[in-house]
């Protein structure tokens, strides 16, 4: 699209905030867009991540920890299957295609999809501004409309763009009245702090989850002569659903259904299937851990305790360690354990998109329960007449598009869907108010895609009336 200044300064038609696998995703599609148009249609794009390289959730890169989605859901195959983009192509120009092959899994390591995405990072790198954290957004309004929005980062400079997207991810969660410390760890960090304990006689780990068993497993395997203690409310680890049928929740179609649902069918929804995701572990995991507890149940050797329908009550640093009272919620009894270390596996939420947005957030329209409404697009709904508009991914659409908006299943359909309605509302923006029947082109349907503004006409369901798996 064609480049635009504002007192000197270029006006970019999307910029993204965040360059986790959703943005990564995104910048592939408005790079392959790109390249297949002439230059009037390209889109001026940048995208800013306050990290200096890629990195994905680095701190959990543990050594054998495997994927949870498969790797078709890769970040452009159910988009686009002949990208040159797809795991398939990176695995054939790392010459290891045929042996994956053999392997015959669906579901890759984790260091092995970290480097797929750091590959195809570097690909697009020109897109990107590393080491550069978003501080605060500021709307401009022109005519009485939010033309565009000024985005400064921590550097002290200042991008102007009319679309943003903002993919921040999630910030880890700790128990009420924990921090973290030199010794209270939350697991988003296990692989940048295990390094400085040499000795350790034991790990106390809170938490049911998929990373809670990751951990204790790590731990348990790294410190051959610490105890690991696994607390948790939950009487087991429960095994996560990845069945066929219970799958479709993560489909491109679901999300369709899902955000055209009244909002109690979608909490609802979301309530089935949290098994899917939340507080869920791979079998084989379960397995696996039950199989050394049994193990050492049988030399006579419990290195590896369970303190199931549990609850951490207190943590308090000593000289030397962490003391953990432990309280069992069936007897009410207090179990003290001495630690050297806590790591709390208890998850993640959201980051606040609200509060990165700051006076730009007034504008946003709510639902009943506070929450930002998020068009079928994925554009936050304001109030006010705009230009300018801002997408979410991510954690944040959870309530408005389901389950799948935190995981990585959905990244490559959503890219497209978000690249249509940027490229059509800024069509229409160039061509005038009248610019319908281009925007129309790019977005199939000017119903699913308004062509003007964050604030009207948003005939999207929902918007105009108002584990890691996949
Ligand atoms: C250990 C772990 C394993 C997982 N495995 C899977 C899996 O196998 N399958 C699956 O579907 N999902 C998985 N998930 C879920 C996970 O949320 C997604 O994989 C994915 O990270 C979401 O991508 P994202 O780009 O939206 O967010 P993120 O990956 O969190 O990326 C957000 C980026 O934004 C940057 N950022 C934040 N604030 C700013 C700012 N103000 N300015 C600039 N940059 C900023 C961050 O540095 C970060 O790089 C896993 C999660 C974890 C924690």
């Amino acid at each position: 699209m064609s480049k635009e200044l504002r007192d000197g300064r270029e006006v970019l038609d999307l910029l993204g905030v965040g360059f986790g696998p959703s943005n990564l995703a995104l910048a592939i599609a408005v790079s392959e867009h790109n390249s297949a148009v002439p230059e009037r249609e390209r889109l001026r794009a940048r995208f800013l991540e306050r990290q200096e390289c890629f990195g994905w959730h680095r701190g959990m890169l543990i050594d054998d920890a495997t994927m949870q989605v498969s790797f078709l859901k890769d970040l452009v195959t159910l988009r686009n299957p002949a990208s040159d983009f797809s795991f398939l192509a990176y695995l054939h120009e790392q010459g290891r295609l045929v042996d994956f092959v053999n392997h015959k899994t669906l579901f890759p390591l984790r260091v092995e999809f970290h480097d797929y995405f750091r590959w195809a990072a570097d690909r697009v790198s020109h897109l990107v501004s590393y080491g550069t954290e978003v501080t605060a957004v500021r709307p401009v309004v022109e005519g009485g409309r939010v033309a565009h929005f000024e985005v400064s980062t921590r550097d002290g400079a200042v991008h102007a763009a009319r679309n943003l997207v903002v993919a921040t991810g999630l910030v880890p969660s700790l128990p009420e009245g924990m921090s973290v410390s030199d010794r209270v760890w939350h697991n988003s960090d296990l692989l940048h702090k295990v390094d400085s304990v040499s000795r350790a006689s034991r790990f106390v780990v809170v938490g049911a989850g998929q990373s809670a068993a990751e951990t204790t497993a790590m731990l348990h395997e790294r410190f051959a002569e610490a105890e690991v203690c696994a607390v948790f409310s939950r009487y087991g680890y429960s095994p996560s659903d990845d069945s066929p049928f219970a799958n479709r929740v993560f489909d491109p179609a679901a999300v369709d259904e899902f955000h055209g649902a009244p909002q109690d069918v979608r909490d609802q929804l979301l309530a089935y299937h949290a098994n899917t995701n939340y507080s869920v572990v791979d079998i084989e995991l379960i397995e696996d851990l039950y199989r050394r507890h049994y193990r050492e149940k049988v030399i006579g050797e419990q290195r590896l305790r369970i303190l199931n329908a549990s609850r951490v009550a207190e943590v308090a640093e000593t000289d030397d360690g962490v003391r953990v009272t432990v309280e069992s919620l069936t007897t009410g009894r207090h179990t003290v354990l001495h630690a050297d270390v806590v790591v709390c596996a208890t998850g993640y939420r959201p980051g606040d998109v609200t509060t990165l947005l700051g006076e730009a957030a007034t504008m946003l329209r709510r639902d009943e329960a506070g929450r930002p409404l998020v068009a079928r697009d994925y554009r936050l709904l304001t109030e006010s007449d705009a230009d300018a508009a801002v997408y979410v991914q991510g954690g944040a659409t959870e309530h408005s598009h389901g389950i799948t908006s935190s995981l990585l299943s959905n990244n490559a359909v959503r890219s497209q869907e978000i690249l249509d309605s940027v490229l059509g509302r800024t069509a229409s923006t160039q061509s005038g108010r009248n610019g319908a029947e281009i925007a129309d082109a790019y977005s199939g349907s000017a119903e699913a895609h308004p062509v003007v503004g964050v604030g009207v006409g948003t005939g999207a369901p929902g918007g105009g009336g108002l584990r890691h798996v996949g």
